[in-house]
């Protein structure tokens, strides 16, 4: 080992600046929430090559005073807080003191400032931290940071950049972010020299909301304006059709910081609870204002991260805030089936742990079935009402353990086993029928099968699809009606990006203005919802994936396509469809081999029967 020393102070700033500027977008985050501390009314913000080659922040604010211009791009260099006890009530976005230097230690930064009491500006110029020139300037008030060449002197972290538009798309998400947690300041945002957004700083939510999330959600959303324990909040929340198939918008302000919290997104989504389908997230804006006592916002230098001292409180002003806000659309009424609970099924002394009791201490060789652990587990879920958290570890514990540590423990299989089939042979078949609107009944050589009919359905798609994918020849089917997606500006950056790899898919996609695009053609015939949702989740499938896909997310994609082309459950099926289905599998080579663990077919065989019959021992 070398001998210990401290690292100089070009170097500890490229480190810092690792945790701080990752990207384009976390720059112009910093730059505009140093505008906004700033008191800007108005922020300019333009980039080229998706901010890579040049970033400008532009702004009206109160600017910084020519002696101090250099000193901001030290290291823990600040306005914001001085003493120990203004970490404990953070009213500014900033306080850190660290990102300008971060910044200014990745790139070539220029800085014009003037502040409304000095007769002049100043103009500063470093270049990968180091102050080039510092001299006075005559310039309007407020500031303007212009930051080019991010990561010039840093490789690797270069190499991480995704593509410019898909840069440029991050970048525009932020700026969006901003300019909708700030209604009152106006935004300008140019890419390239196009104008993406703009905002007059009139206080307007849904206007800023529409520019940015586009027209679709003018008429979709519901304001949000409730109070409750001191906590105030206000917002958009989507109605339920405005739902999409991730959570892309969904943004959380808290005293008009953006941050991420588990327990604010999770009190919406109980607040939605039964009215969106599975896999559908509500749309929203939700802006809290609350004692900035009550917030830590030092928990990750990248200040998403936010701790609650009074956690529970949060969530339910938020969970009455968005249920309040619904109030005003008409809600399809729930319905249950009330089960017993749990532990009244217990205090009866129920068949299951009955069952159980029995089938431990009969001696072998036995007739009576063999519970095994996952079998009462399932049992047990599907007749009792178990605690929600967590109910796998609830039953074991309660239920099972006890009676393990009497009886002991074996492992067979509980009655008619059901196993996968082994399709080796493939002798003549009779179609019976179809059960649950969803399972095909065949009866075949001694044994009866039963199809998952949307797992066999979509399998023989995906099938046909990944033939098609590696030899590129999938067919296009020309929509009648062709489809527009609305994207947020970071998944439409993502899908120029890859237009090649979507086009190979089977989808024709242009440009269709405000980030949203247009589907012309799809490697399946899907319905306008479907078709949507499909799209956002390759959108986010891509998005996973740091630089090219991987043949795995490949196949993953078109797995998701196989399965939004599919028949569904619960829908019946005519005879000559039932035969359809049935002959294609049956064609098709290995298909217990299911791509993703769900099997397609399960066998019962005649002996099996009747020896649950008792025909047989
Ligand atoms: P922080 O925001 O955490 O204080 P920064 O490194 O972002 O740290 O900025 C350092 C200081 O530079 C700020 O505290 C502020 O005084 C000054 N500053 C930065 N940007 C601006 C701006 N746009 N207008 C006025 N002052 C600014
Ligand atoms: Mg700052």
């Amino acid at each position: 080992m070398k001998p210990i020393c401290l690292l100089d102070m070009k170097i500890a700033n490229m480190i810092a600046a690792g945790e701080v500027v990752e990207r384009p977008a976390s720059v112009i985050k910093e730059l505009i929430e140093n505008s906004l501390d700033a008191g800007a009314t108005h922020i300019t913000v333009e980039i080229k090559n998706g901010g890579i080659s040049l970033m400008r922040v532009t702004d009206d604010g109160c600017g910084i005073p020519p002696i101090e211009a250099s000193l901001a791009f030290e290291r823990h260099a600040t306005s914001k807080i001085a003493t120990a006890s203004d970490l404990e009530q953070i009213a500014s976005l900033g306080f850190r003191g660290e990102a300008l230097s971060s910044i200014a230690a990745v790139s070539h930064v220029e800085l014009f400032t003037k502040t409304a009491d000095s007769e002049c500006g100043a103009h500063v110029i470093l270049e990968g931290g180091k102050t080039l020139k510092n001299e006075g300037v005559g310039c309007p008030n407020g500031t303007t940071i212009v930051v080019k060449n991010l990561f010039y002197n840093t490789p690797a972290r270069m190499k991480f950049l995704k593509k410019d538009a898909t840069e440029a798309g991050v970048v525009a998400d932020v700026v969006g972010k901003l300019m909708l947690g700030n209604p009152h300041v106006s935004f300008r945002f140019l890419n390239n020299g196009k104008e993406m957004y703009f905002s007059n700083g009139d206080g307007a939510l849904l206007n800023g909301l529409v520019n940015v999330w586009g027209s679709a959600f003018r008429h979709a959303m519901l304001p949000i304006d409730s109070k409750q324990d001191g906590i105030h909040v206000t917002g958009l929340t989507g109605k339920t059709d405005a739902a999409r198939a991730n959570r892309t918008f969904q943004n959380i302000y808290i005293n008009g910081r953006i941050v991420r919290s588990r327990t604010i997104s999770m009190a919406v989504e109980e607040a939605y609870r039964n009215m969106l389908t599975v896999g559908r997230f509500p749309a929203f804006v939700l802006q809290l204002a609350i004692n900035p006592m009550l917030v830590d916002v030092n928990v990750h230098p990248t200040k998403m991260e936010v701790k609650f001292s009074e956690e529970r409180k949060v969530y339910q002003a938020v969970f009455w805030a968005i249920k309040s806000a619904m109030q005003i659309v008409q809600v399809i009424p729930e319905m249950t089936v009330k089960r017993p609970t749990f532990l009244q099924a217990v205090a009866e002394g129920t068949w299951v742990q009955q069952a159980f009791k029995q089938s431990y201490q009969a001696p072998a060789p036995q007739v009576a079935p063999k519970p095994t652990i996952n079998y009462a587990v399932q049992e047990v879920q599907a007749h009792y009402e178990v605690p929600p958290q967590p109910p796998l570890q609830y039953i074991v514990e309660e239920v099972i353990q006890p009676i393990k540590d009497v009886v002991q423990e074996t492992q067979t299989p509980y009655g008619p086993t059901v196993e996968i089939l082994d399709e080796t042979q493939a002798p003549p078949y009779r179609i019976v029928g179809q059960v649950f609107e969803t399972y095909v009944i065949i009866e075949r050589a001694g044994e009866m099968l039963l199809i998952d009919q949307h797992a066999g359905h979509e399998r023989l798609i995906y099938e046909k699809l990944v033939k098609s994918y590696q030899t590129r020849a999938i067919v296009s089917q020309l929509m009648l009606v062709p489809v527009v997606v609305d994207l947020s500006a970071e998944e439409f950056g993502v899908v120029q990006d890859n237009l090649q790899v979507f086009s190979q898919m089977g989808f024709e996609l242009e440009e269709f203005g405000n980030h949203s695009i247009i589907v012309r053609q799809t490697p399946i015939p899907l319905q306008e919802e479907a078709l949507k949702t499909l799209v956002c989740e390759l959108v986010s499938a891509f998005m996973a994936n740091s630089q090219a896909l991987t043949t795995q997310t490949e196949l993953a994609m078109l797995y998701t396509i196989a399965c939004k082309a599919a028949v569904k459950a619960n829908r019946q099926l005519h005879g000559t469809e039932m035969a359809q289905l049935v002959q294609d599998l049956f064609a098709m080579p290995n298909i217990n081999t299911c791509p993703h663990g769900r099997p397609i077919m399960l066998s019962l065989t005649k002996y099996q029967i009747e020896k649950e019959f008792k025909r047989v021992m």
